[in-house]
């Protein structure tokens, strides 16, 4: 039994961890391997998909987070957010989702789909 890292994530044994701060959620092989920069494009673009594929609500409190990630100086984050974020507005809740963005919003539907946040052609 070890840990999970976020970022390989596989499961990795407790001595690669440091315990100190990222070093908690990251192996030591990912933190010797990846620049610093990239670790932490990695976390904010995991996070983002988090709010929206596996949370069944965007809560306010996440918008808010989405406002300060849709200023990310990372490659594409920004980018990411905003379009979460106005997904949230339209439908914060993920239970019809796709169905309420494509009849309200079917430009940013397309949006979600380009960023991987929505299947082409699910039903
Ligand atoms: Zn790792």
């Amino acid at each position: 039994m070890g840990r999970y890292c976020e970022i390989c994530h596989r499961e990795r044994p407790h001595e690669q961890f440091s315990g100190k701060g990222r070093g908690r959620v990251i192996c030591k092989r990912c933190r010797k391997r990846i620049p610093k920069a990239e670790i932490q494009r990695i976390l904010e673009r995991d996070e983002v998909f988090g709010y929206y594929c596996d949370q069944s609500n965007i809560s306010a409190k996440n918008s808010d987070r989405l406002e300060i990630l849709s200023q990310s100086p990372r490659p594409g984050i920004s980018e990411l957010a905003t379009v979460v974020l106005e997904a949230a507005k339209v439908a914060p809740h993920r239970r019809r989702r796709r169905e309420v963005i494509g009849r309200e919003r079917p430009d940013l539907l397309e949006e979600l789909i380009q960023c991987g946040l929505e299947e082409p052609d699910a039903v």
